[in-house]
Formats: C-alpha cells, sequence, structure tokens
C-alpha cells in the first residue's frame, strides 16, 4: 500500500472532502450576509465522489471528513456517508455539521457508516448562539447532539470558535458539561480569512489563556497520538468529556499536519490556506483514471509548504473556510 508523504516527511492519512459550499447559517466569522454563490460550477456528484474517494485510500487515507458549506444540506448526504464508508481501506467517516437537521437525522446517518461527528456549537447561551450564528435554534442543536450520544457515536466532538467579547464568558459553563458528558470540546482559534479582516481584529482570541486556566485546574495535556493532528488534548480524572485546543498561530502547529482538502468542485487543496487548488475534476469521470489520478496527487505533495504562514498575514485565497471545507 502506497502512503501519501510531503518532503517534511508528513503522513497524509486523512482527507476533508467538502461536498457543498452552500450553508444556511450566517456565522459572523464565516458567511455573516449569508451563503452567496460565487461560481457556476456543479458540486461533485455521488459518483465523482466514489471515485476521488477510492483513489485517496489506495494512496492510504483511512479517514475522512465530510463537510461543507453544510454538508446535510445535500439530499444525497446520507448516500454519500454510504459509499464513503464502504470503500476498502476506509475505516472512519466523519463529518462536521451546524446541526440544523442532526435531531432528526442523526439516527439515520449513524447507520448509513457515519462513526464520528463534530458539531458546531458556538455558545452554551442561546442568546450569544443567535448572535453569532444567525439562528435562532440552540435548544434545536442542543437535542441533536444529546441524539448523537444515543445513536452510540464513537466520537461526538463539539467545535467553538473562540470569539473575543462574544462566546469568551461561557467557558465555564462548557467545562461543567462535559463533567458528565462524554463530549470532546475543540476550541478553535478564530483564523483570518480573506472576508474577516476587521472581525478578526476585534474578536480574535488566543487559546492559550484556556490552555493556562486547564492546567490551573488540574487538567493534564495528552500525549499526542498521530490521528490528532495539530489539536493539544486535556484530560481530567473529574470529567467524562475531554478538550481540545486548536491554535494554529501556535509555535509548531504545522508540524502536526495529517490532512489534505478537496473542495467541492474537486480540487485538491494542501493547505487551508493553500495558494490554488489543483485541478482533480478531469480524472474523476470514471474508474479507470483512478492510475493517472494518483499520480497526480503524489506529484501535488511536491508543492506543500511547511507552515500555512497566517501569522504573517497570509490568508492565501481563501475567502471564508465555506468556501474550501473548514
Ligand atoms: N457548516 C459546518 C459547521 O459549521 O460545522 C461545517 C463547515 S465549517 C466551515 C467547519 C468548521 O470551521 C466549523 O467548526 C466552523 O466553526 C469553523 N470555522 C469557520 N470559519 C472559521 C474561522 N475563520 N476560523 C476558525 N474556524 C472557523
Ligand atoms: Fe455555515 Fe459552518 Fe460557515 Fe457557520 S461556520 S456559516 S455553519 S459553513
Amino acid at each position: 500500500m502506497q502512503q501519501l508523504k510531503d518532503n517534511f516527511n508528513r503522513k497524509f492519512e486523512y482527507l476533508r472532502l467538502s461536498i457543498t459550499d452552500e450553508c444556511n447559517f450566517k456565522c459572523n466569522y464565516c458567511l455573516p450576509d449569508g451563503y452567496q454563490r460565487s461560481h457556476d460550477n456543479q458540486f461533485l456528484s455521488h459518483q465523482e465522489i466514489k471515485h476521488l474517494v477510492a483513489a485517496f485510500a489506495e494512496l492510504g487515507t483511512k479517514k475522512v471528513r465530510i463537510t461543507g458549506g453544510e454538508p446535510s444540506l445535500r439530499k444525497d448526504f446520507p448516500d454519500i456517508i454510504k459509499s464513503v464508508s464502504e470503500v476498502e481501506g476506509i475505516v472512519k467517516v466523519a463529518t462536521t455539521t451546524n446541526g440544523f437537521r442532526l435531531q432528526k437525522e442523526a439516527q439515520h446517518w449513524f447507520d448509513a457508516g457515519l462513526g464520528a461527528i463534530n458539531v458546531s456549537v458556538d455558545s452554551l447561551d442561546p442568546k450569544t448562539f443567535h448572535l453569532i450564528t444567525g439562528k435562532n435554534i440552540f435548544q434545536k442543536v442542543m437535542d441533536g447532539v444529546s441524539a448523537c450520544i444515543e445513536a452510540g457515536y464513537q466520537q461526538v466532538k463539539i467545535n467553538s470558535v473562540l470569539l473575543r467579547g462574544q462566546n469568551d464568558k461561557d467557558l465555564d459553563l462548557y467545562i461543567d458539561w462535559i463533567k458528565t458528558q462524554p463530549i470532546q470540546l475543540r476550541f478553535i482559534e478564530l483564523m483570518q480569512t480573506g472576508d474577516n479582516a476587521e472581525f478578526f481584529k476585534q474578536h480574535h482570541l488566543s487559546g492559550l489563556w484556556i490552555k493556562e486556566k486547564l492546567l490551573r485546574q488540574g487538567w493534564v495535556q495528552k500525549t499526542a497520538l498521530s490521528h490528532d493532528g495539530p489539536a493539544q488534548i486535556f484530560s481530567h480524572e473529574d470529567y467524562q468529556g475531554e478538550v481540545g485546543l486548536i491554535m494554529p498561530y501556535s509555535k509548531d502547529f504545522c508540524k502536526g499536519c495529517n490532512r489534505l482538502r478537496v473542495s467541492s468542485v474537486g480540487k485538491l487543496h494542501l493547505c487551508l490556506f493553500g495558494e490554488k487548488g489543483i485541478n482533480l475534476r478531469d480524472l474523476l469521470t470514471d474508474s479507470s483514471q483512478k492510475e493517472a489520478l494518483k499520480r497526480r496527487i503524489i506529484s501535488a505533495l511536491d508543492d506543500k509548504k511547511e507552515s500555512h504562514y497566517l501569522q504573517l498575514g497570509n490568508t492565501g485565497i481563501t475567502p471564508h473556510l465555506a468556501s474550501i471545507g473548514g
């Protein structure tokens, strides 16, 4: 079995696959004016997705996260989950969702083969949740999270983007919540993108203060496993849940990079903040193109840079993370 590696000896066993860039939320850090279609391309078809994942699996990909935009807006989302989970070599299928459809669909997706789910819950205060996401449906999303736990997912993670002056006051609520819940909270530092420079200046908050607070309260940093990627994970013997910190501006963040991305229109992105996407779509029409597709992916990796250079204000071509799949 081949294994995708780059020139810095990083192994890529994890693919983040966007299946749509459309979204029904208006998160203030991502799509504050709501989704505006910026291209005429159709999103990858179910069949194209199958060809794509089959090639990645032969290059050592073991885990696929289906993302967007909001992936659950696609009517064929359960079919996509099923097909991806059936590809030989793929051992884990995950998704990241805003939770809008979760309450109704958590069990259905689980039955289709989804093993792990990340739900974005940017505040535990319903009013702040509404302010950040533009949707007044906090309780519905939380009921969706409970539905995931009941359905028996291997992993339920909650993503929360740290926002100075908005959800920073919720930290204690979050920590209390996971005392009795087997949930991994993931606090993500706000990243600057092409569209949110002003917002970033006002609301970016380093995750370091959380790290210091956790350590003071007896949380212990776990040794990073290769599949953790760049997150720093903390556990505490009195808590069922864990805390993950994703601090893209911290030194050495990119050393743990273990992922590649494919956008909803079939471009390979070597980094969330890379300059260009490499078109794969012309090689997704039928399975006889698989070897050529694999060769293109392997040669593209030669250009993967050591770091995202975000700390230098680089945002590449990424206007917002919904555009290539966060
Ligand atoms: N719509 C789904 C959701 O919100 O969970 C999936 C796509 S969203 C782009 C994936 C993740 O990226 C979410 O957890 C979201 O909060 C995060 N995200 C979006 N923009 C971000 C930014 N500028 N900085 C950090 N995280 C961001
Ligand atoms: Fe939509 Fe997710 Fe972006 Fe929020 S973070 S606007 S839910 S894509």
